[in-house]
């Protein structure tokens, strides 16, 4: 499903086949979940294949790997052409980019000597499927900001994620909200929260979350549209007041919520704010003019 025996890949500096690509058993990666990457968009737009948000997402890889202390000595400007390489020679245009920096063979819990960056892409419809999501409030925190570097995208973050959105399959419900350590509204296992009450959006601030790319952007959107934001510390018991809530993040891109817990909102999807911040998302991204008429 991610590679076919056609499917090219960027190991370390050159191209090949992901069939003909190997890594190390005894990686600190594979072990310990001491490595990281991104999660890019790009899209067929008005204007050709166009990587979304291309240098603000290698920018984070960097960051990522700086704020963790694993070496990273590539520029974004390359990573960029390296992504539209990637694309060319697998002949794809709407598809979901993944980079990943990893690290070589270490058992101890010292950074080890050797790292590898990895890139490979796949075509990768919309995350949550396109209807309406069920969530439930997960029995998992979000981690302790003191014991992660939570802005940063590890690969050890992950299994978080993992166990909140299985719990929350298994329940029956199609993805999972989790609250941070002081029991205020964090975000999803792969993308951040926003809930409309009284003509205003309402997102949890930094500090518990991965404060995501996407969600920078629905903020700039809200800016331009004039519809106010609010970063603060929401208490769950909150979320039943509001008017309706969506999810957003690269994979997810701007997903609607149906329901918490089965409670449902107030107002339907399309007459909400998060419907239009779809509708500019989408034009966005594909690079279409978007207008906004306040009725
Ligand atoms: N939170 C988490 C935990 C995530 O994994 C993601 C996906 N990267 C997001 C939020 C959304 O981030 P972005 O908009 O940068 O994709």
């Amino acid at each position: 499903m991610y590679y076919t025996k056609d499917s090219i890949l960027f190991l370390n500096g050159k191209f090949m086949k992901a069939v003909d690509a190997h890594t190390d058993l005894f990686s600190q990666t594979l072990h310990y979940g001491f490595g990281a990457f991104e999660g890019i968009r790009a899209y067929q737009s008005l204007n050709g294949v166009k990587v979304f948000k291309a240098r603000e997402h290698f920018d984070r890889l960097k960051k990522s790997c700086t704020l963790v202390g694993i070496p990273f000595n590539y520029e974004s400007e390359d990573l960029i052409q390296v992504a539209y390489q990637l694309l060319k020679k697998n002949n794809l245009s709407n598809a979901y980019i993944r980079p990943l920096v990893y690290c070589g063979a270490q058992m101890t819990l010292t950074p080890a000597p050797d790292v590898f960056l990895m890139m490979c892409a796949w075509e990768w419809d919309k995350y949550h499927g396109g209807h309406l999501l069920k969530l439930c409030i997960s029995s998992y925190q979000r981690p302790n900001p003191n014991a992660w570097k939570l802005e940063a995208k590890v690969t050890g973050h992950y299994v978080n994620s993992i166990l909140a959105t299985s719990e929350a399959k298994v329940r029956g419900y199609d993805d999972a909200l989790m609250l941070d350590m002081n029991g205020f509204v964090g975000e999803a296992p792969g993308a951040n929260f926003f809930m409309e009450k009284g003509g205003e959006l309402h997102t949890p601030a930094p500090g518990h979350i991965l404060p995501g790319i996407t969600r920078q952007t629905v903020i700039n959107i809200c800016r331009e549209l004039e519809i106010p934001v609010i970063e603060r510390n929401i208490r769950p018991e909150e979320l039943e007041g509001a008017d309706s809530a969506f999810l957003c993040g690269t994979a997810a891109e701007i997903a609607a919520i149906e329901s918490i817990d089965a409670k449902p909102f107030r107002k339907e999807w399309r007459d909400s704010i998060g419907a239009t911040i779809q509708e500019a998302y989408k034009c966005q991204v594909l690079e279409k003019s978007f207008s906004y008429v306040i009725i």
